[in-house]
């Protein structure tokens, strides 16, 4: 039995806001990934492409950020926060299996 490794194909996107807690202007990195594998499929059972994964890393990026701007908290105030709340990492943006 061997472990097989997929591509990852992750983006990443700094996002700029002022945090909702401590007024401070900071700015913060959010991240989406997927890995290229057989069981990444597109809606309709086909295989994903790199390239549609890409696409697809693309949009969960956009939602996470959009996200973020709409309710924006440091990386520092967000750690302080109790478990659970409302913040996309920690819920979990997208039910898509990586
Ligand atoms: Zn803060």
């Amino acid at each position: 039995m061997s472990i097989i490794h997929f591509e990852e194909i992750r983006q990443s996107i700094q996002v700029k806001g002022i945090c909702q807690k401590c007024s401070k202007r900071r700015s913060r990195t959010v991240s989406a990934g997927m890995t290229v594998n057989p069981f990444n499929k597109n809606p309709d059972g086909t295989v994903r492409t790199r390239s549609e994964i890409y696409n697809a890393v693309n949009e969960k990026l956009r939602v996470s950020t959009d996200k973020m701007k709409e309710n924006f908290i440091c990386k520092s105030c967000f750690d302080a926060l109790p478990w659970p709340q409302e913040w996309p990492e920690k819920k979990g943006v997208s039910n898509a299996k990586t």
